[in-house]
């Protein structure tokens, strides 16, 4: 089981120069987060390796980079325009504003029971909120009316609220294009990057020479005018995503969505070492009318399973969607099949911020144990276990003494130029382990008054915290090889 909370993680972020609240000195902005030295690195690293398996050591998927404002029409092709909303009330009384989802999951059973008898279904949660969503569409008096009579609770106070009718809250961020600041300027920062890659699905594929089947990944930020942020980087309004679009025939779809499901449980297991029991698959129960299937990939985040990941098999849905809209035939011709179609989308979408939380809540650990091998008085060593590719330090280089710095920074200059390297000189050798085992650094290499004589150093490994004596001529491939075993 691990002993990170979402206390502590924040806490150690902020402290080592990972993750902190953005333009803190105004108090904060909700939902918004900066990344430190050690954070950037950790998260343009985590980009490279999701990039590098899923991109670069592959032939048949491409990359691309879109820009984060688009023509407006394809938000509207795509749904989000008219769509992506969430329903909201707000309690007259604590003037709080909730999600209609989040405040059912914190009813008591009786409180659902008389809310599912007035709207005439399942006291379920998922079904009573699809249930709200129609009875919303419809009549959103009534169901202001239902919420004060069943006396629904305020979370933030324990008591049942004086609810507001029922609202949709569209989750799309807006701003306006040139200087007339009217409706016909109106634009929207992209609320998922995956839009882009269908409207430049003919361009690449012809610029490319690439047939289907084949993929198109992309990497960047979307936003979200999120409800409710919370848990941390869990849920922010600006966040970044890593998708993969992948266009095929109909007929072969379910053998690729079983393929990218296998490959990207394959990338959380081999490439980020995740325990198995750290993961789980969730199908979907409610499908989109245009999906055929879908699920998450799940981790075990401190306040319980969430998803980390999407698996969709979308059908026709996007690119006939942009189709009619642009009035353009996005048609495929198969050479092969000798057969004109619109591909069939099978969609993975990954949040790095949120897989960066995921990552640090796995990597965090503390033993006692250890420290006492040490020979030091117990207390409790904080320590990253990151794996290497994503680790912001890979090595370190300690000299013992400031006296050995000028061959201590010799090391590390050479090292540079391979491996994230950090040449650490500032306080007693045993408070720069712990510092180092903090941010996850897999290696220290120690230079000591013995070295300037044998030519030998010391390496310590973070996780198992013994020594060994290496020769400066083979510190490189020693390192190259424990960083990668
Ligand atoms: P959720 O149900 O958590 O709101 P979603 O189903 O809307 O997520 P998708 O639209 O499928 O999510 O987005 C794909 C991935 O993007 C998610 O699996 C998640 O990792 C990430 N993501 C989505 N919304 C956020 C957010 N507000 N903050 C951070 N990451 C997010």
């Amino acid at each position: 089981m691990s002993k990170a909370t979402i206390e502590k993680i924040s806490n150690l972020c902020k402290r080592r120069g990972f993750i902190f609240q953005s333009s803190e000195l105004y108090n904060g902005i909700n939902g918004f987060w900066d990344y430190g030295p050690n954070g950037v690195a950790m998260r343009r690293a985590l980009e490279q390796a999701w990039w590098n398996y899923m991109v670069e050591a592959r032939d048949n998927v491409e990359g691309q980079d879109s820009t984060i404002i688009c023509h407006p029409q394809v938000w509207k092709a795509s749904g989000h325009v008219d769509q992506f909303a969430d329903i909201m009330v707000d309690n007259k009384i604590s003037k709080k504003r909730f999600r209609i989802d989040n405040l059912l999951e914190q009813q008591s059973p009786e409180v659902l029971q008389a809310l599912a008898d007035s709207f005439e279904t399942e006291a379920d949660v998922a079904k009573l909120e699809a249930s709200f969503e129609t009875q919303v569409e419809q009549k959103t008096e009534l169901v202001k009316v239902i919420l004060n009579d069943c006396k629904v609770i305020d979370p933030s106070t324990k008591k049942p609220g004086d609810w507001t009718e029922p609202k949709q809250f569209n989750l799309m961020m807006q701003t306006y294009v040139g200087p007339v600041f009217d409706e016909d300027h109106k634009a929207y920062l992209r609320a998922e990057t995956c839009q882009p890659i269908f409207i430049n699905f003919h361009t690449i594929a012809t610029s490319m020479r690439q047939k289907v089947p084949f993929g198109i990944a992309q990497t960047g930020k979307a936003f979200r005018n999120e409800i409710n942020p919370r848990n941390f980087t869990f849920r922010s309004r600006e966040f970044s995503q890593m998708e993969m679009e992948f266009f095929c025939h109909e007929e072969e779809a379910m053998d690729w969505y079983n393929y990218w499901r296998d490959e990207r449980l394959k990338f959380y297991k081999d490439v980020l070492n995740f325990r198995p029991e750290a993961t789980r698959t969730h199908d979907h129960e409610k499908l989109a009318h245009y999906a055929k299937a879908a699920m998450d990939i799940e981790f075990e985040f401190p306040f319980g399973w969430g998803e980390l990941e999407g698996i969709h098999h979308r059908g026709t849905w996007d690119l006939s969607q942009h189709a009619e809209h642009s009035k353009q035939k996005l048609e495929y011709f198969d050479q092969a099949r000798n057969e004109r179609y619109i591909p069939t989308v099978i969609e993975t979408s990954v949040g790095l911020d949120r897989l960066m939380l995921a990552i640090l809540c796995h990597a965090y650990d503390e033993d006692e144990a250890e420290t006492q091998k040490e020979g030091k008085e117990t207390d409790v060593r904080v320590v990253l276990r990151l794996p290497a590719v994503v680790a912001p330090v890979q090595v370190a280089v300690l000299p013992l003494s400031k006296k050995l710095s000028e061959s201590s920074e010799k090391i590390h200059k050479d090292l540079q130029k391979n491996f994230r390297s950090a040449h650490d000189v500032t306080q007693a050798i045993g408070r720069r382990y712990r510092r180092q085992d903090e941010i996850g650094t897999p290696l220290c290499v120690t230079y000591d008054f013995d070295s300037e004589e044998d030519n030998c150093v010391t390496v310590r490994d973070r996780d198992t915290m013994t020594q060994e004596r290496i020769s400066l001529d083979e510190l490189q491939g020693y390192i190259f090889n424990k960083l990668n075993a």
